[in-house]
């Protein structure tokens, strides 16, 4: 396994699960054991937490899977004919399965580097050490990362502008409607959200726009988007595009599998290919990925086709979707209201070609959400979708 997050981890304890009893190798470049990113923007940058809660496992969990665990430690270079990983001490670690865990890192723009980015542990401690009431901290990308740094940073008293290039924030993963309604969030808490502003260079005092403009800051944070972490596979012949790329059953190539962030994949349930940047889809992805590399012949193998799940908490208010929005053809509100004033929980489905490929909700119980999941898993046709919601719009 390379990449000790989330999917690396995953894939470890699945093959542990299933019985392999041979040596398993977790490398990963962080010099942290195996720990959670989603709180970093929430309770870490908060302050609820201290970093000592991050841990995905225990230690004595860890020490149970018998891992040889190479931390602070890259990997270098893959050779998938000798079937070697090379790291960056010189090792050569030998393998007969491999499983690509690499993820994404944040996307940077230019500037003098003083500027935050919010990936890591020390990301996240970094920018809380310096957000007290009254910052002035300038936001770069109202994407959920951007979003939910916004709405922790005003909690904590500072004076935020969060600057996104888009028209509407968030609207071709959400769609308009539903992007307007997170943008709106941002204004009722006191940001100063403008829209429309492309930034060319970001410092560490302030960050520079497309017109000359300049909006001056205490800290930057630039939250633009990532990367897949796939420079180590130069060389190696695998097929790198969006990602390391990997077909319906999360295979890179023989005895080589990509999972989470990292990993692009056709999805057969919805006939596409993604690439998921979400917490559940990295245990999902590694688990499968370990289970395919397990099989005792190719035909034992199962496609990987999960509705992809993700949760994101701003303002208090909680976030979740499921299935394939990126893409949509039409968003209908199905359940509650978009319009301001309204109780604020609602449940919007997504449309492609005839059928429901997912829905977006705010403030919704599980059961609710758990059923529309289902819909979508059975490949649900839209008309008969909607029909049957509560209270179509
Ligand atoms: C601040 C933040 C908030 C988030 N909030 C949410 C949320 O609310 N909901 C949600 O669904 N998702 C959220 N996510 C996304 C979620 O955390 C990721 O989808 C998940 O961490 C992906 O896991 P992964 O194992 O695929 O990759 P990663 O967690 O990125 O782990 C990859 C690991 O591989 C290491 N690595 C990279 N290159 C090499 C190399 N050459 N050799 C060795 N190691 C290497 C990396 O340093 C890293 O440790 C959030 C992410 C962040 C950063």
């Amino acid at each position: 396994m390379v990449g000790a997050s989330a999917a690396g981890l995953a894939a470890a304890e699945t093959l542990r699960r299933a019985g392999y009893d041979g040596t398993v190798t977790l490398v990963g470049d962080e010099p942290h054991a195996p720990y959670d990113r989603p709180p970093l923007s929430k309770q870490i940058l908060g302050g609820q937490w201290d970093a000592g809660r991050l841990p995905l496992r225990g230690r004595d969990e860890l020490d149970a899977l018998g891992l040889d665990l190479r931390l602070g430690v890259a990997a270098t270079g893959l050779d998938p004919a000798g079937r070697t990983v090379a790291l960056a001490d010189g090792a050569e670690v030998p393998y007969d399965g491999l499983v690509v865990a690499t993820g994404v890192r944040p996307r940077r723009l230019p500037g003098d580097g003083g500027a935050h980015v919010l990936r890591t542990l020390d990301d996240a401690l970094g920018l809380r050490d310096r957000l007290t009431a009254g910052t002035r901290l300038v936001v770069v990308g109202a994407g959920f990362l951007g979003a939910e740094a916004a709405a922790v940073a005003r909690g904590l008293g500072a004076e935020v502008t969060l600057l996104e290039p888009a028209p509407v924030p968030l609207a071709p993963a959400v769609g308009e409607e539903v992007g307007r309604v997170l943008s709106r969030a941002h204004l009722d808490h006191g940001v100063d959200l403008r829209t429309g502003v492309t930034v060319t260079e970001a410092t560490g005092g302030g960050v520079r726009l497309t017109d000359g403009g300049r909006v001056a800051a205490d800290e930057v944070l630039v939250a633009v988007g990532s990367v897949p972490n796939t420079e180590w596979l130069e060389g190696s012949g695998l097929t790198v595009g969006n990602g390391l790329e990997c077909d319906e059953f999360s295979a890179a190539a023989p005895g080589v599998y990509g999972a989470g962030d990292v990993a692009c994949w056709h999805n057969p349930l919805f006939g596409t290919v993604m690439r998921i940047e979400h917490r559940t889809n990295a245990t999902e992805q590694g688990m499968a990925a370990a289970r395919n590399l397990l099989a005792p012949e190719p035909e034992a193998r199962r496609p990987y086709q999960p509705v992809p799940y993700f949760w994101s908490d701003q303002y208090g208010m909680r976030i979740q979707a499921y299935g394939h929005l990126r893409g949509h053809d039409e968003v209908a509100v199905v359940e509650g209201s978009l319009e301001e004033g309204a109780e604020g929980a609602f449940l919007a489905a997504y449309r492609r070609g005839d059928r429901l490929t997912g829905v977006l909700a705010v403030g919704m119980s599980p059961r609710v959400l758990r059923d529309w999941r289902r819909s979508i898993a059975a490949g649900a046709r839209w008309a008969d979708a909607v029909r049957r919601a509560p209270t179509p719009a």
